[in-house]
């Protein structure tokens, strides 16, 4: 489910980033074992029945791959260098947070902790981009495991609200809106271009 928050996305004074086929960089933020790997093998085609030959490697933590949204083709550079921090190997943070276009803000609904950890994450892009209304969605994943929930959706929803970007549920193991999630990236980030052109 999609917040309600679906604001006219403003347009801004730098950005040359989103020409129709430029890849649109997509960043996976988000606490340790809420899924960014998983996420990431997805949009790779590991765990995928899609073809994964179209699928461009750049080293372990770069992918891109060109899917269809809406009728129209929009090439994806998934970028999952923040899972690297943990194992110090990690650009600076600051570098992490200006490498997207847009974020994917990854918690796991078993995890309050990752929650607001993602929370925090938000703030941080905030503060780096104060001016630009840079597409973000909150992403709880790990909605199969039911029995083990500490978030839910309604909290997962008042803080998109909060925070003024889209949300979604997600189960990774079951495959389950993972494409939606990248699906609705695209979409947020060509009302940006749209609003550009008009
Ligand atoms: P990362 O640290 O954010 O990259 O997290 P990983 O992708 O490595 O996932 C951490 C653990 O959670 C792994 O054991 C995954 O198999 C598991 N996992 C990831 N997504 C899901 C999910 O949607 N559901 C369940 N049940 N487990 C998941």
């Amino acid at each position: 489910s999609w917040s309600s928050s679906d604001s006219v996305i403003s347009t801004d004074s730098t950005g040359e980033t989103l020409g129709p086929g430029k890849p649109l960089r997509v960043l996976l933020l988000g606490g340790s074992d809420v899924g960014k790997t998983a996420f990431a093998s997805i949009f790779a085609g590991a765990a995928d029945s899609m073809e994964s030959d179209d699928c461009q490697m750049y080293g372990d933590e770069v992918c891109e791959r060109t899917i269809e949204v809406d009728g129209e083709e929009a090439t994806i550079t998934l970028l999952d260098t923040w899972t690297t921090e943990e194992d110090g190997r990690c650009m600076a943070e600051d570098q992490c947070m200006q490498t997207g276009d847009a974020y994917l803000l990854l918690y796991s609904i078993t995890d309050r902790a990752s929650f607001l950890r993602a929370s925090e994450l938000r703030i941080t892009l905030r503060c780096h981009w104060p001016a630009r209304h840079t597409p973000i969605i909150l992403v709880g994943n790990k909605c199969d495991l039911v029995r083990c929930r500490e978030v839910s959706v309604s909290e997962g929803l008042a803080c998109a609200a909060v925070f003024d970007c889209k949300f979604i549920e997600t189960s990774a193991a079951m495959q389950h809106n993972v494409w939606e999630a990248f699906r609705g990236i695209v979409r947020q980030l060509r009302l940006r271009r749209d609003s550009k052109e008009a």
